[in-house]
């Protein structure tokens, strides 16, 4: 029997007309580096996607799923792309604007990328690249920046602000199908090439509820979120979808991605909650140590993308700014776990929740398997590699347009669940603590060492600003720890002291023999720690290590 319900397609254009209605109100902040942050109210930002839909559609000729990618800061301009393209029924497509030039050639190629909305300020990214971008028809500048790079070397460029100017405000909005693609973006390829995860409208909608139920980010309209979180760093964690739904106010910082700046925006603005990477709140943590400033309006922090050192969560509960630890991935939207305790705790009984990466949401299915491909138990000690699948979970990557979907072995298994690569242990009740990366995991002796797990350990002394601990060859174990360390300002590295410290934790056949201090820990193009760069400082002798 077929239910009695209406079949209405879940659709970012759903999205779209609620939030400029229903949320009118709301705004969108941006920063500009002026006295004064430009402020856009829903319904403007609204109105300016469907006028940025008109445009594209009667001025550049935009058709059928064609993809029109930004290559853009966080701002109210990149809100209006993400709303305006998927309605059309157009593809978007995020660049990241970290990438190596290369890489970026590659992904827009592979793409088929038609138009790209670039800030002005990265043209002189862009314009050395579009000779070897032949799908790319227009090129749309929004905000400053000089735009005398691109003199002879685009196609056909446009001004943003010109191409909306006077076009109407209202969009006859395709019917489309809800399983249709609406977004794209390319995972780092840190092994092979990058990977394409395409997004549907009926994805995108069901990952904006999951990310506004309490049990996610929970926000409301009396919230403004700080969204440092690119957006090109999978859909900023489904931020600019999940606060049209719910009239979040957003507060956007472009180009002002530097602790400083960050620091004054909290102050003056004051965001009653954040999401970005440990990178991120590291450095600001530094920052506000130096020089101090009020971020007690931040009550409430999403922090992922790579695991969160409880000595980080420690240091922010004093500021009165809670870490909420979530973990995801590009192919999981990126929501797939969130580290809320149970309800009836005392902040003591909260602790060991929220150190882990957290729990999953009915739409997240997950399971753990081992070495030998067989199902382990939610035991809170069975140690295997994480697999997910879910209405926001990709099911196979973007194979071109002629080309097939692409469901490579060790990414899907055979009954279609996604191999996430990490590997880690599921409590009784459903939280997930991550001990690695499969491939960052130290096969020492037989024996699993959690990179993570010394990292957090190293990073809890109060000398200690980072610490990276990555896997080197070892003749008679196979391999062992070498611990990089970056000293706070004024420390001087004394390994013995940091290794008894790491020995009241750790377990002695665990413990570095190989140690270094490091200027900094090299960072992959969102933030997170790039062991493989480590290990081959390590394995071309460019690094100075002791060894006890
Ligand atoms: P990239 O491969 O470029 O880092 P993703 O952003 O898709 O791209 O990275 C996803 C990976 O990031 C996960 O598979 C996991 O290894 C790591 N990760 C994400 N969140 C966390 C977290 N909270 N704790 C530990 N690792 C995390």
């Amino acid at each position: 029997m077929l239910s009695t319900m209406q079949d209405v397609p879940l659709t970012v254009t759903r999205i779209l007309v609620h939030g400029m209605t229903i949320h009118g109100k709301s705004q969108v902040t941006t920063w500009t580096g002026e006295p004064e942050p430009q402020r856009r109210s829903f319904a403007e930002v609204g109105r300016r996607a469907v006028q940025l839909a008109n445009a594209l559609r009667d001025e550049l000729g935009v058709t059928g799923d064609q993809r029109v990618a930004t290559l853009m800061w966080n701002n109210s301009e990149h809100v209006e792309t993400y709303l305006a393209v998927p309605s059309m029924g157009a593809v978007l497509h995020t660049l990241n604007l970290r990438l190596a030039p290369e890489q970026l050639i590659w992904v827009v190629n592979h793409a088929e990328d038609k138009i790209v909305v670039v800030n002005g300020s990265l043209l002189p990214l862009l314009a050395p690249l579009l000779p070897h971008l032949p799908t790319i028809e227009h090129v749309v500048v929004a905000g400053p920046g000089d735009r005398s790079v691109l003199d002879g070397a685009a196609p056909r460029v446009h001004e943003y602000e010109e191409l909306l100017a006077g076009r109407p405000t209202t969009y006859d909005w395709p019917e489309l199908d809800e399983r249709q693609a609406a977004a794209m973006c390319y995972t780092s390829g840190t092994t092979g090439e990058p990977k394409g995860v395409v997004y549907s409208h009926r994805s995108i909608y069901l990952h904006s509820m999951q990310v506004n139920m309490a049990e996610s980010m929970g926000l409301t309209d009396k919230d403004t979120t700080l969204v440092v979180v690119p957006q090109f760093h999978v859909n900023a964690w489904g931020l600019p979808h999940s606060t049209f739904m719910t009239g979040v106010n957003m507060l956007m910082p472009d180009r002002f991605l530097q602790p400083a700046p960050l620091a004054e925006m909290i102050e003056r603005e004051r965001p009653t909650h954040a999401a970005a990477v440990p990178t991120i709140w590291q450095g600001l943590l530094a920052e506000v140590t130096a020089r101090p400033r009020d971020l007690s309006s931040m009550a409430r922090v999403t922090i992922g993308g790579a695991a969160c050192p409880p000595s980080l969560m420690e240091a922010y509960d004093k500021l009165g700014v809670r870490l909420c630890h979530a973990w995801g991935m590009t192919e999981t939207s990126p929501l797939g776990t969130m580290a809320n305790p149970p309800a009836g705790l005392t902040d003591e009984e909260e602790w060991p929740y929220r150190i882990t990466q957290g729990r999953f949401p009915a739409g997240v299915e997950a399971r753990l398997v081992g070495p030998a491909g067989d199902h382990l138990p939610w035991d809170g000690e069975s140690a295997g590699e994480l697999e997910v699948r879910g209405p926001w979970i990709a099911g196979a990557y973007y194979g071109g347009s002629d080309g097939e979907s692409l469901r490579p072995e060790d990414k899907f298994s055979e009954d279609g669940w996604l191999k996430t690569g990490d590997v880690g242990v599921i409590s009784d009740e459903g939280f997930l603590t991550l001990t690695d990366r499969a491939k960052d995991v130290i096969k020492s002796g037989g024996e699993w060492i959690s990179s993570v797990a010394l990292e957090n350990a190293i990073m809890a002394h109060p000398d200690v600003a980072e610490a990276a601990v990555v896997a080197v060859p070892d003749d008679r174990w196979g391999e062992r720890p070498l611990a990089t360390v970056v000293l706070k300002e004024g420390a001087t590295a004394d390994y013995a002291a940091l290794k008894a410290f790491l020995a009241r934790t750790v377990a002695k056949w665990q413990l570095p023999e190989r140690w270094t201090v490091i200027p900094a820990v090299p960072k992959t193009s969102v933030g997170k720690f790039d062991k493989k760069v480590i290990r081959k400082q390590y394995a071309d002798g460019e690094l100075d290590v002791t060894q006890l």
